[in-house]
């Protein structure tokens, strides 16, 4: 009998912690492990109960695909002579991807490693500015270490890169539109075009395998991954889709040919809330329908990989819950491999099988068994490998099921021509010029941008103008490529990483002759009786998977997120000079007050290097240009309100988009706020009664290293061993309800302060959350004489802000409970990342001064309340 796994979706989870840290414990490390505090989060999704589920009938809602890349009984009978001389060890090594930063050439050659992986942001000898030889030097390593002195039948190395939107890991290459960009241009020529040239440039650096296209059908723009999928509709993923593949892989085996990986293996569009490895609910014909149209459209354009996917599914007709699907063989093996006839290699996402029920990331029967057959093992793939072979030794991996994994391995790599073939043995390996594409990505650009308001045909602008340049977007690479630029999260990058780019303000500059072109980043003080326009660049800063997930408690409106852009508009608007509008994101916003103060607004996504393409459209052409008009085309509804839902009028439908001659007054657009996010909860819990999970409650003395965890409801005190007197002491004490506070008295001097603190290993991304603060209750009973901060920080301490409200406490009746709210952008505006809190509640004093603490937590919406604290009243 078949039971419902129910399935507790961890608080961790939730609340939209990152779910992967590389280095778990940071700068406070050692404020832990010396007492040997191992507050480990538990992250991801726990099941209670472990079911198998039943078999789906995939025949019911789906037929098979014939691939263009046709089986081939030469490859089947050699792929039979190599499995037949191959070790145990081989095979397992053959399923393993290792991170290049975590193995040795050496150690590919030892343990036959099958593949490796640059992650995003990872370089060759971590160098960011390595030039294609670099890159092809590295590939040409890891290639002779897997061939060694082998004969013909020596199984070569495949090298997977994430190459989403051109090789963006690559210094100096073409970095094109995201998906989304792509989506708007809705054209299969040009997006197989792009592919190609994305192809090039990653074989000019050695690397036969990319990890794209993202053929997922996004359904909840709050998912941070939106901008990797072209469109919500899976007709129109269907189409792009094929054609990227057809781009990458080319005639399989040419010189600018890749792999290409359809990912991720199925419903990552479609979870609960938008979350990033979140639940997928569909009924198995929705699944295939909705989110599997692009998996149809792929296979049969001949993708040769498909990557598992961080989400779980749940069977809406059965309600079965599958749990993740890098465990589920229904899916895995039922649908994707017997039902659709997908002959190619399963690989699993980055520590993906460590999510399975039951499994570790460097150990998962349960994983290989529901089909998965490379296994990416960043770094933990010196343990996988050895599980997995005592696994097999076992029993609980049948050898059969080994050898089917291996089997589409070699099939994979035969079919791409590796073997007997070096790296270097492409036209295009070592060359610098193999990396730009910039025309095409001009192109790209241009087609994907999408017109939505042009009161009076304001645009296009006449080339004679005097224009003002504004706003964060302007004249940034970092806004304009978006994530999984050189980086993961796209952050970190200078101007200066991208040699051969054009910002969006350089393409105006072109266009204009710098004389007629004035930028600043704010429009205070300006006079703008000196221009004829005013051209405002505003958007979301870059952000990848999770980190980019809208959570809970924030919402789609744009300016809520980033109150600068409207502060911006704001002082541009109504003084005479026409506003235009260029949006920079990753998803359709709620916008309705941008657009209310713009004359023309444009959704130009993110477009990667070639800013240039933007002010194509914006000028009128002349003799010079050629004509040009808008053409790009919603991909996704764009919103009406702050929380859309499904039923409801979009503002702008699938499919809208302007020419510059076409007139539709927009009029007035209703303005509508919201406090608090589109769903609860509406708040982060830090401290209530006891440390809330991730969180830990902590008082620690940077100055004199010492640090110690606030027991549950004990009283205690802290210091340097075997000095006179501690630096803090604290009770438990009651203010709202029993034993509540804790009540901390600080009698450390002056010069070296001691801090009560809440951290957690895991990051919390505060960033999205709307108009929050950090709230908490206090009751004084010895008023401070010296500086009481109030803080927040980064993993290892970085990105520290503090607010002095020693002055605000004063003020303050003795052991009266009372209510502290202060902005989280009255931190941000110290200096503090919200998107990667590690500590969210710090309070750094020294005596005299004594207060109990209670209910720490953030709360959606509290800055907007009169009793906030205003930033201005509070001292760094
Ligand atoms: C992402 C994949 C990516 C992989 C390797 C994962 O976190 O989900 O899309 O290909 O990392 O970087
Ligand atoms: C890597 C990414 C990977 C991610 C998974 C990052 O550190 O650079 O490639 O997708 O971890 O969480």
């Amino acid at each position: 009998m078949v039971r419902s796994a129910i399935r507790t979706i961890d608080r961790v989870t939730a609340l939209n912690l990152r779910p992967h840290k590389r280095r778990p414990w940071g700068g406070i490390a050692w404020l832990l492990l010396a007492t040997g505090l191992g507050g480990c989060a538990v992250l991801g999704g726990r099941e209670t109960t472990v079911v198998a589920p039943a078999a789906v009938d995939w025949a019911a809602v789906t037929a098979p695909v014939e691939s263009a890349v046709a089986h081939d009984p030469a490859i089947e009978s050699r792929i039979d002579r190599i499995l037949a001389g191959m070790t145990l060890a081989q095979k397992v090594g053959q399923m393993t991807q290792a991170e290049i930063h975590s193995i040795t050439p050496d150690e590919v050659r030892r343990f036959h490693i099958g593949s490796v992986l640059n992650g995003g942001g990872g370089w060759p000898g971590k160098d960011k500015r390595a030039n294609a030889a670099k890159w092809l030097a590295m590939a040409e390593q890891w290639h002779a270490a897997s061939v060694g002195e082998g004969g013909p039948d020596a199984v070569p190395i495949l090298w997977g890169t994430d190459a989403v939107h051109g090789h963006n890991n690559a210094f100096g290459a073409t970095v094109f539109p995201h998906n989304i960009g792509l989506g708007a241009a809705g054209d299969a020529d040009l997006v197989q075009r792009v592919a190609q040239a994305t192809a090039r440039a990653v074989r000019a650096t050695g690397i036969g395998w990319v990890f794209g296209p993202t053929i997922a059908v996004a359904q909840d723009t709050r998912w941070g991954r939106t901008y990797e999928s072209f469109s919500e509709d899976p007709a129109l993923v269907a189409r792009l889709g094929a054609a990227h593949v057809r781009g990458l892989q080319g005639r399989l085996g040419s010189d600018d040919s890749v792999l290409a990986t359809a990912k991720h293996f199925i419903g990552d569009g479609g979870t609960a809330l938008g979350r990033d490895q979140g639940v997928t609910r569909a009924t198995p014909a929705e699944l295939v329908g909705l989110h599997g149209a692009g998996y149809r459209a792929a296979l049969q354009a001949g993708a040769q990989t498909v990557m598992a996917s961080f989400n779980s599914w749940v069977d809406a007709a059965s309600g079965i819950d599958h749990g993740k699907i890098h465990g589920s063989r229904a899916l895995l093996t039922g649908l994707l491999k017997e039902r659709l006839g997908f002959d190619g290699l399963v690989v699993s996402d980055w520590n993906g099988i460590g999510q399975v029920t039951g499994c570790k990331a460097t150990s998962c029967a349960a994983a290989i068994n529901a089909g998965i057959d490379m296994v990416m093992a960043p770094d933990g793939w010196r343990e996988f490998i050895a599980n997995t072979m005592t696994q097999v030794g076992r029993g609980q991996i049948p050898m059969a099921r080994i050898d089917d994994a291996v089997r589409r391995i070699l099939r994979v790599k035969l079919r791409a021509g590796l073997f007997g073939k070096r790296p270097g043995d492409s036209r295009f390996a070592g060359q610098d010029a193999a990396l730009q594409a910039r025309e095409l990505g001009r192109e790209a650009v241009r087609r994907s941008l999408v017109l939505l308001k042009n009161q009076d045909q304001v645009l296009p602008l006449r080339r004679d103008r005097r224009v003002l340049v504004v706003g964060k977007g302007a004249d940034s690479m970092e806004i304009q490529t978006g994530g999984w630029t050189l980086s993961w999260q796209g952050s970190g990058n200078a101007r200066s990483d991208f040699p051969a780019a054009d910002t969006v303000l350089d393409g105006i500059v072109q266009a204009l002759g710098a004389a007629r072109v004035v930028y600043r980043t704010d429009a205070s003080g300006v006079d703008l009786n000196a221009f004829d326009a005013v051209i405002a660049v505003i958007g979301e800063r870059p952000y990848a998977e999770g980190n980019g997930d809208i959570p809970a408690f924030g919402t789609l409106h744009h300016a809520g997120r980033y109150p600068e852009d409207l502060a911006l508009l704001k002082a541009v608007a109504g003084r005479g000079k026409p506003v235009v509008t260029v949006l920079l994101s990753g998803r359709p916003v709620y916008a309705n007050d941008l657009i209310n103060l713009s004359d023309a607004f444009v959704a130009a996504w993110l477009p990667g290097t070639e800013g240039g393409g933007i002010a194509d459209l914006l000028f009128a052409s002349g003799a010079a240009q050629p004509p040009r008009d808008f053409s790009g085309r919603l991909s996704f509804r764009w919103p009406a309100s702050p929380c859309p839902t499904a039923s409801e009028e979009p503002l702008f439908a699938r499919g809208d988009g302007m020419g510059l001659r076409e007139t539709r007054p927009l009029g007035r657009l209703p303005e509508r706020a919201v406090v608090g996010g589109c769903g609860a909860p509406t708040e982060i819990s830090i401290f209530k009664v006891s440390a809330q999970r991730p969180y830990e409650l902590l008082v620690a003395s940077s100055t004199k290293r010492w640090k110690t965890r606030l027991a549950e409801t004990e009283s205690g005190s802290a210091g340097v061993d075997g000095a006179p007197q501690p630096d803090i002491r604290w009770s438990t004490v009651q203010i709202n309800t029993q034993a509540d506070a804790r009540l901390v008295t600080w009698m450390a001097p002056v010069e070296a302060p001691a801090s009560l603190l809440a951290w957690a290993a895991p990051t919390t991304v505060l960033g999205p959350y709307a108009n929050a603060a950090l709230v908490f209750d206090v009751a004084v009973s010895k008023a401070p004489t010296s500086p009481v901060r109030l803080g927040m920080a980064c993993e290892e301490g970085g990105c520290a802000a503090a607010l002095d409200i020693a002055e605000h406490l004063r003020a303050l009746p003795l052991n009266v409970r009372h209510t502290i709210k202060v902005p989280l952008r009255c931190f941000a505006a110290a200096g503090a990342d919200l998107q990667r809190i590690a500590v969210p509640f710090r309070v750094d004093a020294s005596a005299p001064f004594a207060a109990a603490f209670a209910r720490v937590h953030i709360a959606a919406g509290a800055a907007l309340q009169t009793d906030a604290l205003r930033c201005d009243a509070l001292r760094p």
